[in-house]
């Protein structure tokens, strides 16, 4: 056991090793293929 916790993606679960670059929140992680992919669902609830 350590403080070695694995950074996780809060979306997909993806690992820092599986994505570009994660984005670290108050008690979150979101990685930048999920930014994109939030960013995509949020324009298409915006036209709605
Ligand atoms: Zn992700």
């Amino acid at each position: 056991m350590g403080e070695d916790a694995p950074e996780l993606c809060s979306f997909y679960g993806k690992t820092r090793a599986l994505v570009d670059g994660l984005v670290a929140g108050p008690s979150s992680l979101i990685c930048a293929e999920c930014l994109e992919l939030g960013q995509e669902i949020m324009a298409q609830e915006l036209q709605q």
